[in-house]
């Protein structure tokens, strides 16, 4: 093909490869659901390279899929034909700055590595998701990824000064800038956060830094029910030091139990529901305090049935470890049906007993597991098939199942994504439920940036 050869001839050596066996772990996404293809991955090293790479698919009509770990749940970064654009060679920490508490990098370094850059210079980067080992900032900003300190610290939107990205025109937009405060017209940079690679390819971003906490004192408490969760997170969030509160079922804590290897039940009974509590301390001591003061006000007004204060970093390891291999111990329970939707803290319990109801009347004996961030009422829905089920015929009812459950989030006054964005997954989902005047808007921004609909064309809208 004509463009690919230019490309190939352009590029440097290392920049780019047709091999299909290196290719093949970059067009599986983690959750097997999509498969891709592509005729040529490309991996350029820095913003000059991706801005090549675009012209030249501008000027042959190619197409092109930006991937950055390949952790998204939604399909966006799975190429069928595209050209696959992957960031991972523009994995440098350009500066981090203390006094304005900035840091600037590349789209491809992995967040473990800004989350150690940070600390390395005596700050934090708050962001932490299960999958931080292996997905890039510039993933975790093309989604808006959410994660476990939303309730502190804001999704991946409120970490951010600006972007530096690739238009499809081939211009460098450079928005790296660490001002706290420039109203300069539209911010462009946000147009960027949660685009899903729709309107160009973030190269590079600055990050917000804050203050390292003295100590993170973690808890894990057994509750009786859904509503007693809400209930503690307004008991814990009396305090501003509240930094995570997720919430598990002792379904889900069965399967980590039993799928993952080297966990144990902190407690010595089971129970319906557990909550995982971070506060923020200056130190140690005035964690266990209010610890011990908050969980003994709780067990007083009888929000809770027991709780774990972790007395080491080894123990909030453990209790933490119970929480990020959720979603792994499931891949054990055969296919699910998943969903990622957030409703107002309130209704949590409400969404969930009438999501139970609907998914078990369309398919009686399947096993819903909610869990996930409850702090911000984002739930992670997912929809077990039925013991001994077929796998495909339980999956070929995904639209059915997510329909029923969508209808309930709309009634609630609640979002059909959360936090993992709408790729191809939801697509046609947001066409037929978003406000008409919030969809030709989000038309209008697309065809104003990418007017020939060359970046990632298949995605969101
Ligand atoms: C075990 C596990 C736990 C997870 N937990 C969470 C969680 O708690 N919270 C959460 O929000 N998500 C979570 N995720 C989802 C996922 O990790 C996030 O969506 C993450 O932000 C994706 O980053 P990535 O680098 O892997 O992006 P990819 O999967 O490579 O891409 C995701 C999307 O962004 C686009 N994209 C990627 N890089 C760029 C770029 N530089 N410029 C333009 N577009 C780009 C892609 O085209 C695609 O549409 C989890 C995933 C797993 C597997």
């Amino acid at each position: 093909m004509a463009g690919i050869d230019t490309l190939k001839q352009a590029l440097p050596p290392g920049s780019w490869t047709e091999d299909q066996d290196v290719i093949a772990p970059w067009l599986t996404e983690w959750r097997d659901k999509y498969f891709g293809q592509t005729p040529i991955m490309v991996m350029p090293k820095s913003a000059q390279e991706t801005q090549k790479i675009v012209n030249i698919c501008r000027e042959s009509g190619l197409k092109i899929v930006p991937q950055g770990g390949n952790t998204g749940l939604v399909g966006g970064q799975t190429p069928q034909g595209e050209i696959l654009l992957s960031t991972r060679r523009m994995n440098n920490v350009r500066s981090v700055n203390i006094v304005t508490n900035a840091l600037i990098a590349e789209a491809g370094v992995t967040l473990a590595n800004i989350q150690e850059a940070a600390d390395n210079a005596g700050r934090k980067f708050p962001l932490s998701l299960a999958s931080e080992g292996t997905c890039t900032i510039g993933g975790n900003l093309s989604t808006n990824a959410g994660g476990v300190h939303v309730v502190k610290y804001g999704t991946t939107k409120d970490l951010v000064f600006g972007v530096e990205a690739v238009l499809p025109n081939g211009e460098i937009y450079n928005g790296l800038t660490d001002l706290r405060k420039d109203n300069t017209g539209y911010d462009l940079s946000r147009l960027f956060l949660g685009a899903e690679g729709t309107l160009g390819i973030i190269t590079a971003a600055s990050l917000k830094l804050f203050s390292k906490p003295g100590h993170i004192q973690r808890a894990m408490c057994a509750l009786a029910s859904a509503e007693d969760a809400v209930r503690l997170l307004d008991h814990c969030r009396q305090s501003d030091r509240l930094a995570m509160f997720e919430v598990m079922p002792r379904v889900g804590l069965d399967l980590v139990l039993r799928h993952i290897p080297g966990q144990s039940d902190p407690f010595r009974k089971a129970y319906h529901w557990y909550a995982l509590i971070d506060w923020e301390t200056e130190n140690e001591a005035q964690g266990n305090e209010l610890a011990e003061q908050k969980l003994s006000g709780a067990l007083e007004k009888e929000l809770i049935a027991d709780a774990v204060i972790a007395k080491s970093e080894a123990q909030a390891s453990a209790l933490l470890a119970l929480r990020e291999h959720m979603s792994a111990a499931q891949k054990h329970n055969g296919a699910s049906v998943k969903q990622d939707i957030t409703i107002p803290i309130d209704r949590i319990p409400e969404f969930l007993t009438r999501a139970d109801q609907a998914v078990l009347k369309l398919e009686p004996n399947c096993r819903p597991v909610a869990f996930g961030h409850f702090g911000d009422g984002n739930i992670h829905y997912n929809v077990a098939q039925p013991e001994g089920a077929d796998r495909e015929v339980f999956l070929a009812r995904w639209n059915d199942i997510s329909k029923a459950v969508f209808d309930i989030v709309d009634d609630l006054d609640g979002s059909i994504s959360a936090e993992h964005g709408i790729g191809i997954m939801k697509r046609s989902d947001l066409a037929e439920r978003a406000d008409p005047v919030k969809m030709t808007l989000l038309r209008a921004v697309k065809q104003a940036i990418d007017p020939d609909n060359m970046m990632n064309p298949r995605v969101m809208l």
